[in-house]
């Protein structure tokens, strides 16, 4: 039998950002940089921190600056967080950030719906805080949302997606993360997108980002390493969604990514037992669902 998959895989912890932000409550700044301590402990190499966007759009997100001073930021571990304008990139570079994000859309419509702004509109957007951010030598990375369905256009084509990420990657992104917003891709899907983005983007600048809505996000993250993807987004205990796709569910759980990559030996440098201690800590605290399959199978005395 041949199963292609990496050696090595790096996970991108996106909860306290993707995560945190689509709660119904707000976590307090304490708590936020609780968990980044934690996550940090783990082996992560890349923890999503924040977003700096106006607290009265996202309050879950309020005080980013503040959670990113006070954190104990490791020389390994890259703290990325989100900026959707240039005044975010300024709260950003008043903490010394190193790396940010950027969020676009394959979707125009969803486009419209969450940044207030067409397609082409946030595209020029983009460029200018691209070319500040590498001004001050900042790594930035682009998130690109609805790459197989969008909540109110349907469909989106492969030549769309391929588009949107040509034209990040064009623009300086050093990674463009694919994300199933709604989570409706199948593996059919994603093998058949990635291959007409590999004709633009290659796979060592790409990354994915699937939910689980439809419970095929481990089943895509399988397809992609075999199609070569070597970095994979999730969020601890499955948390996440998306304001603006209703309906829509959490991100992959780390601890059932991470599991899954053990299982087939695939290496990541990150704690299994570490994550899924955080993960119910956290769910019980915030009291929300955790979906993580492994954190609702494993109890706490199985993990010392
Ligand atoms: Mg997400």
């Amino acid at each position: 039998m041949t199963f292609n998959l990496p050696k090595e895989v790096q996970i991108v912890e996106v909860g306290p950002r993707d995560g945190l932000q689509n709660l119904s409550i707000c976590l307090s700044i304490e708590d936020r940089i609780d968990l980044i301590n934690q996550l940090s402990e783990t082996g992560l190499s890349c923890i999503e921190v924040g977003s700096f966007v106006s607290k009265n759009k996202v309050p879950q997100m309020a005080n980013t600056a503040d959670v990113y001073r006070q954190i104990n930021r490791k020389a390994n571990i890259s703290y990325p967080a989100l900026t959707p304008n240039l005044r975010g990139l300024e709260d950003g570079l008043a903490v010394n950030i190193q790396e940010i994000a950027i969020f676009g859309s394959a979707s125009n419509t969803f486009c419209e719906k969450n940044m207030n702004c067409s397609r082409a509109e946030s595209i020029q957007r983009f460029q200018s805080i691209i070319n500040t951010a590498h001004r001050h030598k900042i790594r930035v990375r682009g998130y690109l949302s609805c790459i197989v369905t969008c909540p109110y256009e349907g469909f989106i084509s492969p030549d769309e997606t391929t588009e949107l990420a040509s034209i990040l990657y064009d623009m300086g992104c050093y990674q463009i993360s694919l994300g199933d917003t709604t989570g409706t891709g199948t593996p059919h899907h994603i093998a058949t997108l990635l291959n007409r983005v590999y004709t633009k983007v290659s796979s060592k600048s790409l990354a994915v980002h699937f939910h689980n809505t439809y419970g095929q996000a481990l089943a895509n993250v399988l397809i992609a390493l075999q199609q070569g993807i070597t970095v994979i987004d999730s969020a601890i205990g499955g948390l996440g969604g998306c304001p603006y796709a209703p309906g829509s569910t959490g991100n992959v759980a780390s601890e059932d990514l991470l599991f899954m990559l053990e299982g087939c030996g695939i290496r990541t440098g990150v704690n299994l037992n570490k994550l899924i201690q955080i993960s119910q800590t956290l769910t019980e605290k915030i009291g929300c669902k955790n979906t993580s399959h492994v954190s609702l199978s494993r109890k706490h005395d199985q993990l010392i």
